[in-house]
């Protein structure tokens, strides 16, 4: 008679779980997961590991949203220059053709795109004519601050009159790029890190208010990107794919940190739009984008490349989302050919996995179009949001926001 151990061994069921359970365990072992002389088989790498589910669920192919959307989070173009995270050149470097944006734009119902990453001076001025300009209501640039200018000593005043300027270009708001609190120096690209609420940004912040353009702010990240990279660690292979992207030591600031600074910004300017992206940058505490979006009236989010920690808490996103439905929006972070982050290349499949998150129930699938979730191993259940809360969230929000009619 077999006992249970002998019938899994004989099934290969136990020898295939003893090779995960060392996968797990050697994640940074290469090659491996064949046979050795002695017949005992090498751990398989985590990297190539690629579980199918076997569940059978329902599955929804939403091809089009079922509200015009507007999608607030999008990189079209990207400065020529960068060094050390600051982007020093006011020249774009476009990342695909108008043309190209509007085919997927046409086949997955989006009514316009905002590209977030304009740059300033001449580059944004471009960027708004090739775009903005050349197909009116279908895409919308932001502006950015002119870092390589910071060392100037009238820099407060000369960035408040560039904002003023931009708009006069046609900028529809001022980007923060996480530069400011991660990467900013004091000699721009060395020294000590500027503080997100270093008192030389504050004509900045007044002057968005001044001519009404909302800022859209991103600081911090995932909270795993502040711990160390080791195996507790839940975006393990991600960091290990992008090492540049932890934030844990050095002299970085703590996430906390960032946020406290990030805080005091809003409540110092009441008056400035503050649009907060990736959930407020704090997607895996709904907590605490809820009480910060109870405290400041000034502030919105966006859930761009943040569906992966929104699905994994379904109900608390959906009763997020129902709270606060007139202040999230809809954005996914999309980057033309951003083929090397799965979770926000702009193509239809990303298009579909969002609408199937907000418009659906189905349940266990992925939350990009990889073939091994790229932000944590994980999957993610639709929130099903009721037919009013959608039409706010995909693009009546963006509207008041962004002023459109
Ligand atoms: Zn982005």
């Amino acid at each position: 008679m077999f006992n249970r151990r002998q019938w899994l061994f004989s099934t290969g069921m136990l020898f295939g779980a003893s090779r995960l359970s060392g996968a797990a365990q050697n994640t940074d072992q290469a090659g491996g997961g064949s046979e050795s002389k002695s017949g005992k088989s090498a751990p398989l790498p985590l990297t190539e590991y690629e579980p199918k589910s076997m569940l059978h669920v329902h599955e929804t192919h939403v091809a089009k949203c079922q509200f015009p959307c507007i999608d607030i989070h999008t990189h079209i173009s990207f400065s020529k220059k960068a060094e050390n995270g600051v982007q020093l050149a006011p020249e774009r470097e476009y990342l695909g053709t108008p043309q190209e944006c509007l085919a997927v734009m046409e086949r997955k119902n989006i009514r316009a795109m905002v590209n977030l990453t304009g740059g300033f001076d001449a580059g944004l001025a471009d960027a708004v004519s090739k775009y903005d300009k050349a197909f009116p209501s279908r895409f919308f640039t932001f502006a950015e601050p002119s870092y390589p200018r910071f060392k100037e000593q009238n820099y407060p005043q000369i960035q408040a009159d560039a904002i003023a300027g931009a708009h006069r270009d046609g900028a529809r708001g001022l980007k923060i790029l996480k530069t400011l609190g991660l990467y900013l120096r004091e000699n721009i690209t060395s020294g000590t890190l500027v503080k997100i609420d270093d008192r030389r940004f504050d004509p900045m912040w007044d002057a968005c208010a001044q001519v009404n353009i909302p800022v859209a702010i991103h600081i911090s990240d995932p909270i795993a990107f502040f711990t160390p990279t080791d195996r507790f660690n839940e975006r393990y292979e991600e960091l290990n794919n992008h090492p540049d992207w932890s934030f844990h030591g050095h002299d970085f600031p703590s996430n906390a940190e960032l946020i406290e600074a990030r805080n005091r910004v809003f409540s110092r300017h009441p008056k400035t739009q503050f649009l907060v992206l990736h959930v407020g940058n704090f997607a895996e505490d709904l907590g605490n984008v809820s009480e910060n979006l109870d405290r400041f009236p000034n502030m919105t989010v966006d859930i761009a490349a943040r569906i992966g920690e929104l699905g994994r808490q379904p109900r608390t996103a959906r009763r997020f989302f129902e709270k606060y439905q007139d202040r999230i929006l809809f954005g996914t972070d999309a980057t033309l050919h951003g083929d090397e982050f799965p979770q926000q290349v702009f193509n239809d499949k990303l298009y579909e996995i969002y609408y199937r998150f907000l418009e659906t129930g189905d349940e266990y699938f992925d939350y990009a179009p990889a073939k091994v979730p790229p932000q944590g191993r994980w999957k993610i259940y639709g929130v099903e949001l009721p037919e009013p809360v959608l039409k706010k969230v995909y693009y009546e929000n963006a509207v008041r926001l962004l002023h459109l009619t």
